[in-house]
């Protein structure tokens, strides 16, 4: 391609839309273009990079036995009503777009797509002999993201690669998931990128097992917690780890004690002279099901830790059976303001106890009338702790469970893990922290939606059986932006060869020298016949500009007939590293030929 027949449009200043380096470069360089928030232009630049990345998806499924097709993206309420997900996905946080047609039908904008390809499985899936299956598609997917932001990282639009698979049984989904899990390693490496598969919370889409592949990056949503011997990695949505022992307690008599002033927990142990390891804090949240009801959660943890939202939700989520309800659709830790909605007493926070009664509660009819009351692994073992007494300025010291507070049945883990902490395999490895950009997360959905949409097969014995499922979720163009936030340096991008627009950029310094101008038309018809892409920067622009732009654009090699030319040599400058080097022009698509794999 003519850099001069291009729409090769780009910018010196930083635009003011952009926060992270990756969003900045792709405006700066001309590859994307907003329309509005979270809806992106894919430029000709981006699209070649695009389709780059999907020719690698497409080889790595195929190699993985999955079959290609393509689903509708308007999808019928009533699928979304069979398995239960269209107020989910449509209230609340609800991320799905719903519209109703002329003829009052309600329909949504494929955010994902279990539901159709479970419609599909069960009219066109019969016999075990047709198992195991898997089909992928290749498309846009649409989410209402409430803060669509980073450009493509989180789009309202976006490209995603995703594949569904069916299988006879458990065994045989794990064999398929597997199967998932090496082309995604695949991709990922042939796309040049550094990356690392994390244990992941399974959220919306359920199921039992999940992973997500993180690329590394300092800019990454995402925090990831690992140990150094490699065997361990998650998620922090997910990510458990053993809590720090207990500081033993000084508190050897029960007694409800005066603590002035002593709403937060270091206040209340710098007035106590008392480790926060002792304190057993209750921390109330407000879970609004899917029935609409909201219930009260009350959630003891130790004081020197802290609850891990998306582990509290899935715990409610599985207790919701007992409040006729099936998920929660929002979880906000109560403030004072909500406290005065529903207390019959209102307590000032920092005071509250374990055992705070129900009659606390007013009676309202969306309001269940109990709390939901939610032990975290770390307070079971406390003795003689600290804890509120319900009542204002006032704390119980040397408290033990059974005795000034009811025994525990039952504990949850809702504590958040983190850096520092012990490794549950290995108490001798300690977490750290990294950020990572999940471009990708792979699920073992078992049954779910097979099981509630009626999607079945017949087995060897004849016998009908619900088909086991998983699913997997690459983000086709969250990657290529991941890719550049992973690799860019002060002058702009620096793409992976795989994945870049193009291999090669001839610079021409300067379009009034023939000479100049005669070779890099012959080595841009050289190259063009030898299958290598290149782009002829035959702009009437200075050469710092052009310079700037080759830089810009991150195009692996630069090619210069410069100076070098009275040698017969061009320059070749390699982007990563800006190493040069002369090469005869003679040798210049050998040279290419003969890159080694990167
Ligand atoms: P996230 O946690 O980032 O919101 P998700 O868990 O909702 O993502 P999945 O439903 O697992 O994502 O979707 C599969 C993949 O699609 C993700 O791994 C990600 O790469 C990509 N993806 C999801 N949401 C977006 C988005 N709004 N914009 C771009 N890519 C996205
Ligand atoms: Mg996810």
């Amino acid at each position: 391609m003519r850099c001069s027949r291009m729409l090769l449009v780009t910018l010196r200043e930083d635009p003011a839309e952009a926060e992270i380096i990756s969003h900045k470069l792709l405006l700066r360089a001309g590859y994307i273009r907003r329309v509005s928030p979270g809806i992106y232009v894919y430029l000709p630049l981006l699209w070649r990079v695009l389709q780059k990345i999907i020719n690698i998806v497409r080889t790595e499924m195929e190699k993985a036995g999955a079959q290609e097709c393509l689903l509708p993206q308007l999808q019928p309420a009533s699928l979304w009503q069979e398995s239960g997900r269209w107020d989910t996905y449509t209230q609340g946080e609800g991320i799905m777009f719903a519209l109703t047609d002329r003829q009052q039908r309600e329909l949504g904008l494929g955010p994902t797509h279990e539901e159709v390809i479970t419609d599909v499985a069960r009219h066109l899936i019969r016999s075990y002999r047709q198992l195991p299956l898997n089909l992928y598609q290749i498309q846009t997917k649409f989410r209402d993201e409430i803060r669509p932001r980073f450009g493509l990282m989180r789009g309202r639009e976006f490209i995603m690669k995703d594949a569904y698979s069916f299988d006879a049984d458990e065994a045989g989904m794990k064999q398929s998931y597997e199967k998932m899990y090496q082309a995604y390693c695949n991709i990922l490496e042939r796309c040049g990128l550094s990356y690392r598969p994390v244990q992941a919370d399974s959220g919306a889409i359920g199921g039992s097992g999940s992973q997500e592949f993180m690329v590394l990056a300092q800019a990454g949503e995402d925090e990831v917690l690992y140990t150094p011997d490699g065997q361990y990695a998650a998620n922090v949505e997910k990510a458990v780890s053993l809590p720090p022992e207990p500081v033993p307690s000084p508190f050897a008599q029960p007694e409800k004690k005066f603590t002035p002033n002593t709403a937060t927990i270091e206040s209340l142990c710098d007035y106590l002279h008392c480790s926060p390891t002792q304190v057993v804090k209750n921390l109330l949240y407000q879970a609004v099901l899917d029935t609409g009801l909201m219930v009260l959660v009350m959630v003891s943890i130790r004081g020197d830790q802290e609850v891990n939202e998306v582990k509290l939700t899935n715990a409610i989520s599985r207790l919701a059976g007992d409040f006729q309800g099936g998920q929660v659709l929002k979880l906000t830790i109560a403030d004072q303001d909500n406290q005065n909605q529903w207390a019959s007493q209102p307590i000032p926070w920092g005071y509250l106890a374990p055992d705070l009664p129900d009659d606390y509660l007013q009676k309202q009819p969306r309001l269940h009338p109990q709390f939901l009351r939610l032990f975290d692994e770390t307070v079971v073992r406390l003795t003689h702790f600290v804890t509120g007494a319900n009542q204002v300025d006032h704390h119980w010291v040397g408290a033990n469970w059974g005795q000034q507070f009811p025994a525990i049945q039952q504990t949850v883990d809702v504590r958040k893990a983190r850096p520092g902490d012990q490794a549950v395999h290995n108490p001798q490895q300690i977490l750290e922290s990294a950020r990572g950009i999940e471009v990708g997360h792979i699920f073992q959905l078992g049954t779910k939606y097979s099981q509630r949409m009626g999607a079945t097969y017949t087995n060897e014995q004849g016998q009908e059986l619900p088909l086991v499922m998983g699913c997997y979720g690459l983000g086709v163009s969250r990657l290529a932006q991941a890719a550049i936030e992973q690799s860019h340096d002060d002058q702009g991008m620096i793409w992976p060869a795989a994945i870049a627009p193009y291999l090669v950029m001839i610079s021409v310094p300067n379009m009034q020298d023939a000479a100049q101008v005669a070779v890099a038309e012959e080595l841009y018809q050289a190259l063009q016949q030898a299958g290598i892409e290149t782009l002829l920067d035959d702009r009437p622009e200075r050469a710092g500009v052009k310079f700037k732009d080759a830089d810009l654009l991150g195009i692996p090699y630069r090619i210069v007939p410069g100076r070098s030319l009275a040698q017969n040599k061009v320059e070749i400058v390699t982007r990563k590293g800006r190493v040069s080097q002369e090469v005869p022009v003679a040798e210049v698509v050998r040279f290419f030929r003969e890159l080694p794999p990167q």
